[in-house]
């Protein structure tokens, strides 16, 4: 199970409602999914431990959310707009004037396969800027060019000073956000891992301009970063810390490092990053916009631009590689199954009530009783109840997308208000109170 592990889970994402090509009935986009029911849960609630480790749960990180539509100079500022940043070096093929990746060994050989026999002649390598571009306004005359963001970091920096202005915040403090980016990805491939509509989750962490206090604030946001992803349920091989090579990081990055995650279909790809981007942004949109972004420090009366360390992530690359982690092939009770071994905090449904018989009406009324009451109580979590087909199927159904656990009610129940609580990866079944079940479910 390596490189047909990507089919089967693509596979499974489209039969069980996670994640489906986009605006498929109509050819779809290159480059672009949608989410279904469960896979929306699950990037919601990745997104939510985002947010409550990075940002909710430190009283140094304040939270933000930027508009996805920005103003041309924004990416002039950043470098994006221009020969830095958002670029890819692209050859076309000059057989069918495609265009690829310069910088892609697979996409040029997997282009190469389409022609066969014919061999394949590439133009020399052309600078391509990713940035999708829009216009705003009626007419084309007065309408204005506008950038639909390529990373959701400028909209952290061009809000430094309102963030100041407005909160007060005393260095070293972060400011994270989640959001879509837009990138006009040359060859968008690998299901959701290069797509040209995205979702990032990124902490923008201000320092001091201090190299001792850069090199302290670097490596531990790299560790917090690296704690986090595996608790998304990853084994510790399966993620690596990689340095980008001198040649690889950006002029103004003082030192950079991925996650990798070991991917079944190219090996180490890039799940996260760490950037030490210095003072580069402030300082560019500072001169770009004539706006002072500089921090006055009460303790030293100094004034000055602060440093930057940047964590940023993907969220579609963390769905991807949680469904690619967690997808199990095994036997149970003599019938193979295949489950996903998802870390029961980010399960689309963190647990389903079944009634033993469907055409039973007091185990019926006394399960949805129990998932009614469970519901309430687990708030923020997804049940699912279900009575179709026999029990066994029912298990199986919810192995297949991840459900920890299941709860039965039989006969049992209505003497002594216990139920059977399944366990997803075991398949082991204890009998327990109705009472107990919300504590269970939650360790
Ligand atoms: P790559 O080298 O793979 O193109 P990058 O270095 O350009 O990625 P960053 O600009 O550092 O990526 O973006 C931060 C994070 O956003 C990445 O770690 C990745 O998880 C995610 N990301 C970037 N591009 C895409 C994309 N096209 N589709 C999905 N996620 C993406």
């Amino acid at each position: 199970m390596t490189n047909d592990l990507m089919e089967k889970v693509v596979s499974l994402c489209k039969r069980r409602g996670f994640v489906f090509p986009g605006s498929e009935i109509h050819g779809g986009l290159s480059g672009i999914y949608d989410y279904g029911p469960l896979g929306v849960e699950l990037r919601h609630n990745i997104k939510q431990y985002f947010w409550s480790k990075f940002i909710a749960d430190r009283d140094d990180v304040y939270g933000m959310s930027a508009a996805i539509l920005m103003p041309a100079k924004v990416w002039e500022a950043s470098g994006h707009v221009g020969k830095m940043g958002l670029v890819d070096p692209v050859v076309e093929c000059k057989i069918c004037h495609e265009r690829v990746r310069a910088d892609q060994p697979e996409a040029i050989s997997d282009h190469e396969a389409t022609h066969k026999k014919e061999k394949v002649e590439w133009s020399e390598p052309k600078i391509f800027n990713l940035l999708v571009e829009t216009k705003l306004g009626a007419s084309e005359e007065t309408a204005n060019k506008a950038y639909l963001r390529g990373e959701i970091t400028q909209g952290v920096h061009v809000n430094f000073k309102n963030i100041l202005d407005s909160m007060h915040p005393k260095l070293p403090f972060g400011i994270g956000q989640i959001g879509k980016a837009f990138r006009n990805e040359i060859t968008p491939r690998d299901f959701l891992f290069r797509q040209r509509e995205f979702e990032q989750m990124e902490v923008q962490y201000y320092i001091k301009p201090d190299e001792e206090e850069g090199k302290k604030q670097f490596e531990y946001w790299k560790n917090f970063a690296m704690e986090w992803y595996l608790d998304l349920g990853f084994k510790k091989e399966n993620l690596r810390f990689r340095q980008h090579a001198d040649d690889e990081r950006a002029h103004y990055a003082k030192d950079a490092w991925d996650i990798e995650y070991n991917t079944s279909f190219a090996g180490w790809k890039e799940a996260w990053g760490i950037h030490h981007r210095g003072d580069w942004d402030l300082k560019r949109h500072s001169e770009y916009s004539n706006t002072d972004l500089s921090y006055f420090d009460e303790e030293t009366k100094q004034r000055f631009i602060p440093w930057d360390i940047e964590c940023s992530g993907g969220v579609d690359r963390a769905v991807m590689f949680v469904l690619m982690e967690a997808y199990t092939e095994d036997t149970l009770g003599d019938e193979p199954r295949v489950y996903l071994k998802l870390a029961p905090h980010i399960a689309p449904i963190r647990a389903a009530v079944f009634p033993l018989l469907k055409n039973k009406p007091e185990l019926v009324a006394k399960a949805r009783e129990v998932y009614e009451s469970l519901k309430l109580s687990a708030n923020s979590y997804q049940l699912a109840y279900d009575d179709n087909g026999n029990i066994g199927k029912r298990y199986r159904r919810q192995d297949e997308i991840g459900t920890p656990h299941c709860i039965t009610i039989d006969f049992t129940t209505l003497e002594d208000d216990t139920v059977t609580l399944r366990d997803r990866d075991t398949g082991e079944q204890e009998r327990i109170q109705i009472s107990e079940l919300l504590s269970k479910i939650k360790a």
